[in-house]
């Protein structure tokens, strides 16, 4: 595992880099900064060569290296923060899309962007347990059981 990973801790976050000296300070091939580039690491384009702050290159390494950095269920990837965030006051919006998945909204604790992400309405009760979760437009799994107001139904099918 160790070893293949560029060295970020050469990264000084105040520091702008050419390709060529992100190479270098990273140990990686010049033609591997270039694919970040454009595999979407920020850069002043307005310079040539281009010019890389070592923050937005530190940001991009950290989150490449966790390719899938596990969103907690409740969590939601700001694109502002560029991390995992859990919702503000723990509050979730669940659209449904068809009845067995929709959209989950809600706004970044930090930032106050709004976030979503795709949600199977199987583990809704789950998230649950987590958090706030509202239905804006209907609760699917109320229409599926036909029967919205039976709560001891319900405990049952959470509990199974
Ligand atoms: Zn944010």
């Amino acid at each position: 595992m160790a070893g293949r990973r560029p060295n970020r801790r050469a990264i000084k976050r105040h520091c702008s880099y050419t390709t060529e000296e992100a190479a270098l300070i990273l140990g990686v091939a010049k033609g591997s900064v270039r694919r970040w580039l454009k595999a979407g690491l920020p850069h002043l384009a307005e310079q040539r060569p281009f010019l890389i702050l070592g923050s937005d290159l530190r940001a991009f390494l950290d989150r490449r290296d966790k390719p899938k950095q596990r969103c907690g269920l409740h969590e939601f990837y700001c694109f502002r923060c560029r991390e995992p965030k859990p919702a503000a006051g723990r509050l979730i919006d669940y659209t449904p899309r068809t009845a067995l998945s929709g959209q989950l909204s809600a706004i970044c604790e930090d930032c106050d962007t709004i976030m979503h992400k795709n949600f199977s309405a199987s583990k809704l009760a789950l998230l649950e347990r987590q958090a706030a979760v509202s239905f804006p437009q209907g609760d699917p799994r109320l229409n599926e059981m036909g029967n919205p107001r039976c709560d001891d139904h319900f405990e049952k099918e959470l509990k199974r």
